[in-house]
């Protein structure tokens, strides 16, 4: 049985049964689509009436969680061409993995069974920026907040490689979010939750898939290509 669970770890080092999960797989692709939509000029703009509110006053069914910058140029619908009742979203300067948001995330994924979670850091981030410059004067909430960030940031970013910071962010902030909840261990073991890193370029306006996070914290791209205009 041993033989048997290692070979199959090994054979999926591309597309590991631990972080497969069909029913978030197929959820990432709808988000994929609405931002190719958004990049061509072609969004759509669903469920922005207000007849669609009023159909969403019995409850919620939100096809993904989404943990993301407070930043104006990061609004989540717009780049996802998503509207009322599509995305659950939770967000902070930095999408900082702090522990409202570990417990806002289990909410959506417990009580709504949303089986996609994905993170999202974006260039030019200022809360990042901080972290790895932290000289500024800087209130206690938020030297805990940018504290935060700063735990899972490769040392050689705090030197100046802002771009590499800006791109490790995401993906520690979803290994922290692993680490830091049962039930999404739990989750993505069984298949029933995908948790995926990206990476949002302010410049293009593209988002780029950086890979899903195992119940392990292991990082595995392959899920989506970076994003292609022409798929
Ligand atoms: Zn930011």
């Amino acid at each position: 049985m041993q033989t048997s669970a290692a070979a199959m770890s090994q054979s999926s080092a591309h597309d590991p049964q631990s972080a497969r999960c069909p029913r978030g797989i197929s959820h990432l692709q709808h988000l994929d689509a609405g931002h190719q939509r958004f990049l061509n000029g072609q969004s759509q703009h669903p469920h922005a009436t207000n007849e669609r509110l009023k159909h969403l006053v019995q409850g919620q069914h939100p096809v993904a969680a989404i943990l993301s910058c407070a930043d104006s140029r990061v609004p989540v619908e717009l780049l996802f061409d998503a509207g009322f009742g599509d995305l659950f979203v939770v967000r902070n300067a930095g999408n900082a993995c702090t522990s409202a948001t570990i417990a806002s995330l289990e909410y959506g994924i417990q009580a709504l069974d949303v089986p996609l979670v994905l993170v999202m850091g974006h260039e030019g981030c200022g809360a990042v920026t901080a972290a790895c410059q932290p000289h500024g004067t800087l209130t206690p909430e938020l030297h805990a907040l940018v504290s935060c960030i700063r735990q899972g940031l490769d040392e050689a970013t705090f030197n100046g490689d802002l771009p590499a910071a800006f791109r490790q962010n995401p993906i520690q902030s979803a290994r922290h979010l692993v680490r830091g909840s049962a039930l999404i261990r739990e989750r993505i073991a069984s298949g029933q939750l995908l948790v995926e890193a990206a990476y949002y370029t302010l410049r293009h306006g593209e988002i780029e898939w950086l890979g899903a996070i195992d119940a392990n914290e292991a990082v595995h791209p392959g899920h989506l290509r970076r994003s292609d205009p022409s798929g």
